[in-house]
């Protein structure tokens, strides 16, 4: 089994410091992203999971000590420069984790303030204090990417304890108990490929029992069959059901 409390503190050992009273993070590179109809995005080094279907595991998400030191206001900085030069409203951290270490996020949030910032997590980290922090930032938007859709697929697609997956669902209880409007300021997206019919049944139901707007806004993420998280999954013995090839044209495995 991996441990997420065991990777959270092999992150912050060696991929967070504090300088100055500021939060750095190592990130190894800014962009400008398609997604979601264009996006700045910033690619962070580390995460406190290891998913059998991660597309940066080589670059961000499995390593510690890759990448450019950074305070929030530089992330800030070259994002909203990205974002104002390619006129997109929206800015984001991918890559890895962005709330290991919120200090540091939550102000590159508040530096960002003319520009929607999608939080894009696993949710694990986010408790009530936490969620109360992003609730209280009005242009934060908390994208929670569900590994899996029941707590069996979670611990076959990560190989960390089921328990994770329940906390996952509770970031996004926290995040709406605390004021963020379902599916406008939290939102679930749910990584399906590997998933039955019947368990996605099961992740609706656990999704409207948090509120019962929510499984209407599920955001559906299958693998993208690029060579290295091929080469990933097979080393995982994870087969998808359901994937897209890098050129997006879906690709049904079974
Ligand atoms: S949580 Fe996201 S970044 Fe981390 S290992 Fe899983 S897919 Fe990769």
């Amino acid at each position: 089994m991996i441990d997420p409390e065991r990777l959270l503190e092999l992150v912050l050992r060696y991929a967070v410091k504090t300088e100055g009273g500021e939060v750095y993070r190592r990130y190894t590179r800014f962009r400008a992203d398609r997604w979601c109809g264009g996006i700045a995005t910033a690619d962070v080094v580390g995460c406190n999971l290891r998913c059998g279907m991660c597309w940066a595991w080589r670059n961000t998400s499995f390593v510690f000590t890759a990448g450019e030191w950074l305070p929030p206001g530089e992330v800030a900085d070259r994002l909203r420069d990205i974002a104002r030069r390619r006129g997109f409203e929206q800015v984001r951290v991918s890559g890895g984790e962005p709330l290991i270490a919120p200090a540091h996020l939550l102000k590159a949030i508040d530096l960002s303030a003319e520009y929607t910032f999608v939080v894009e997590t696993n949710g694990i980290l986010i408790n009530r204090q936490l969620a109360k922090e992003l609730a209280a930032r009005p242009n934060a938007v908390v994208r929670i990417s569900l590994k899996g859709a029941t707590a069996e697929e979670f611990e076959k697609i990560t190989m960390s304890p089921s328990a994770y997956f329940h906390k996952q669902l509770d970031a996004i209880r926290h995040l709406v108990e605390s004021g963020m409007k379902p599916c406008r300021d939290v939102y679930p997206a749910a990584m399906l490929g590997f998933s039955t019919d019947e368990n996605i049944k099961k992740l609706e139901k656990a999704l409207a029992d948090i509120h019962p707007v929510l499984p209407q806004c599920i955001d559906v993420e299958y693998v993208i069959l690029y060579p290295h998280v091929v080469k990933l999954m097979k080393t995982r013995g994870l087969t998808p059901i359901r994937a897209v090839r890098p050129d997006g044209v879906p690709a049904f495995m079974v």
